[in-house]
Parts: structure tokens; sequence; C-alpha cells
């Protein structure tokens, strides 16, 4: 068992932190508002005051931060990870960032004598509560092996998809596949709404046949009864939506479909949408066919 130090403790760090303990790491939280430490510690683990103290003494630290600059920002620096964790700790970033900004940090985590993973997660919030999230790794397949400790306590599929970066490239196509399932689920419920049809009849038979897919088990309801509250915030989806695009733009591939959800996110991101779970897309789609 190690001692591990969650960095950044929200939706997805809490209980991924939580399943650590369970598993029987010493876990050492950090989160910038505090009372997301003290869950941690009521749940058995040890609450940290800065990066810095995070980090000393940690053999891993996970960093589960929003965007680029924030990961950025607690790795790098004299207060970051990179300088006060010891040689040879493995940094395991868990966050969404860009794979080009990964690839970069991961160059700068081996020059302060680290070894990094890029290790982004899929399944949602409650897959982070039941511990089986899917987990996209890249970078060294020896660092990999000695992460598995560590990621079969977050996970149930944990694959190494490549070199550092590859991670977050898989992560990338793991968010564009979700936003155009959300906003084709949407545009389903309100054609079935406009019908009359029985919503949870449909929504039942249509989950057993090929239309059926967790973004169906886990958003239509949500939809149907106009439940918002954030699993993941649409403002992180914009986020990710912006990481394909440029990455796709970079690549010379051309992706239609996302290309088209991506400005539907961020216009219902611009309403002031955005802190509301990526469900929430179905408002824009009911706005469409004025059903507001
Ligand atoms: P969140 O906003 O709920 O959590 C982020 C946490 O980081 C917050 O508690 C915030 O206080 C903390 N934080 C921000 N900056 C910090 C700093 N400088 N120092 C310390 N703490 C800091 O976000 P989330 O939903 O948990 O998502 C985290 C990452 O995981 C994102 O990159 C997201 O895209 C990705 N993700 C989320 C989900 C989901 O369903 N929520 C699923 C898969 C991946």
């Amino acid at each position: 068992m190690s001692n591990v130090s969650v960095i950044g403790l929200g939706i997805m760090g809490l209980p991924m932190a939580i399943h650590l303990v369970k598993a029987g790491h010493t876990v050492t939280g950090f989160n910038r508002s505090p009372a997301r430490v003290d869950a941690l510690i009521k749940a058995g683990g040890l609450g940290a005051s800065s990066v810095a103290e995070a980090t000393r003494g940690a053999e891993v630290v996970i960093t589960m931060l929003p965007d680029s600059p924030d990961v950025e920002g607690v790795v790098s620096g004299p207060e970051g990870v990179f300088v006060n964790a010891a040689s040879g700790t493995l940094w395991i970033d868990a966050s969404t960032i860009r794979p080009d900004i990964a690839k970069r940090l991961a160059a700068d985590a081996a020059d302060a004598g680290l070894r990094a993973l890029d290790a982004p997660v899929s399944g949602g919030e409650q897959g982070a509560i039941d511990g089986v999230l899917s987990i996209m790794v890249g970078g060294d397949p020896a660092d990999f092996e000695s992460a598995q400790d560590v990621l079969r306590a977050l996970g149930k599929t944990i694959v190494h998809v490549g070199p550092t970066g590859s991670g977050q490239t898989v992560k990338a196509a793991n968010q564009l596949i979700v936003a155009v399932n959300i906003e084709v689920l949407a545009e389903a419920i309100v054609f079935l709404e406009a019908h009359g049809v029985d919503l949870d009849a449909a929504l039942t038979v249509l989950g057993g046949g090929l239309a059926g897919s967790k973004v169906l088990e886990q958003k239509g309801k949500k939809m149907v009864t106009r439940n918002f509250e954030p699993g993941f915030r649409l403002a992180l989806h914009h986020k990710d939506l912006g990481i394909v695009t440029a990455a796709s733009r970079e690549a010379g591939v051309f992706i239609p479909l996302g290309a088209a959800v991506a400005q539907l996110v961020a216009a219902t991101v611009n309403k002031g949408d955005g802190a509301l779970d990526h469900s929430a897309l179905f408002k824009q789609v009911l706005q469409l066919s004025g059903r507001e």
C-alpha cells in the first residue's frame, strides 16, 4: 500500500480519494475549498493545507483538476508538485487536459526526477462513486504497471493506450462520442414529447435495442424530469470539445457532427448554463423547437 496524495477533491476527486482509503492506502487530500478536505478526513483520509504539504512524503500524487491551466498551476513553480516531490514519485494526472500540454508537463516532470502518467477517466460521477471508471493511460509501460494498485481501486477498465499524451487523446475521442450522443438523445426526447408518447415506456424499450447506451441510461431520466444538477458540468464538456476540435484541426481530420455539437454546447454555456449537468444541452434542443 502506498502514500497517495489527491489534489482536487471535486465531484470526481473526492469519491476517487475515498476509494483509495477503502483500498488501504494512506491518502492525503488537498483542495482549494477546504470543505472537501474535511469530507475526505471524515472518510478516513488526511488533510493538507497546500499542494507542497500534500506532495511531500507522497509516493503517488494524483491530480484531478478542471482544466490545463489548473494542472499546470498546481504542478509548476516553487510551491508545486514537481519541486516538492521526492525523486521517483509517480504523478498521475486524471484530469482531462490538452494532449500537447500533457506531453509538455510529463517532460517537465521527468526533468524534475518524477515519473508521469496521463490517466483521464470516463464513467461520470456515478462511475467514480462506484469505483468502476474506465481509465485510459498514456506513458511508460513500466510506470503503468507500477500504478496498478492505485488504478484498480478507482476503475474496472484500465488500459494502457500508448506513450505520454495518448490517454488524453483517447479521452478527447470519448468526449466527442458522449457529446454527440447527448445531443441526439435530447433530440429524440423532444421528438417523443411532442408526439405525446409515454416517455418511461419509450426509454425502456429504446434502452434494450441498438439505440441503448450508457448516455441513455444515465441522462435520459435527467432530461425527462428536467433535473440538471451536475454530475459533469457543461462548462467542462465545452472545455473538452475545444480540445477535440483543436486536436482534429491539428491532425487535418474533419468532425462535422462534433463541430456542430461543440457550437450548441458553447451557445448553451454562453446563455449561463455552464454550471448545469451536460444533459442540460437538452434545454437548447427544446428552445430550438420553441418548447421551453
Ligand atoms: P470539479 O470542478 O467538481 O472539481 C475540481 C476540484 O478542483 C474542485 O473541488 C476545485 O476546488 C479544485 N481545484 C481547482 N483548482 C485547484 C487548485 N489550484 N488547487 C486545489 N484544488 C483546486 O470537477 P470534476 O467534475 O471533479 O472534474 C475534474 C476533472 O475530471 C476535469 O478535468 C473533468 O473534465 C474530468 N472529468 C469529470 C467527470 C465528471 O463526470 N464530473 C468525468 C470524467 C472526467
